[in-house]
């Protein structure tokens, strides 16, 4: 009877390590092939207002780069600088795979510091 019952708590215990690890695994996946996607109704709270939002009509530079080789201070995803006497807006946005690790889309980026180019302050 005492080996019956503790064949039956090995045989749980083992299917609740198979679980785990199964779900570990999934998570991992998903992590690997999603990044921390965030859902474009999460990341559309990111674009700016509409008065800004629309295409830059003076000369633009965009630079892509990894997140520590931009010039950007502090250090972050995207940034905007805005020459105050020429029409020229430089915007510096994170390589694809900084922006998959934190969950952004590219265009969602571009059109945040877009708006940044327009006037846009927050
Ligand atoms: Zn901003």
């Amino acid at each position: 009877m005492t080996n019956q019952k503790f064949t039956w708590l090995s045989s749980l215990s083992q299917w609740l390590v198979i679980l785990f690890l199964a779900w570990c695994a999934t998570i991992t996946l998903y992590t690997v092939v999603f990044g921390n996607a965030r859902s474009r109704a999460e990341q559309e709270k990111l674009l700016p207002p509409a008065e800004y939002d629309y295409h830059y009509e003076g000369i633009l530079f965009v630079h892509r780069a990894p997140m520590d080789k931009m010039d950007c201070n502090p250090k972050r995803l995207a940034c905007a600088k805005v020459w105050q006497d020429k029409p020229i807006c430089s915007i510096w946005i994170a390589s694809d795979d900084d922006l998959k690790r934190y969950g952004y889309d590219y265009d969602i980026v571009l059109r945040h510091e877009l708006g940044h180019c327009n006037g846009w302050r927050h």
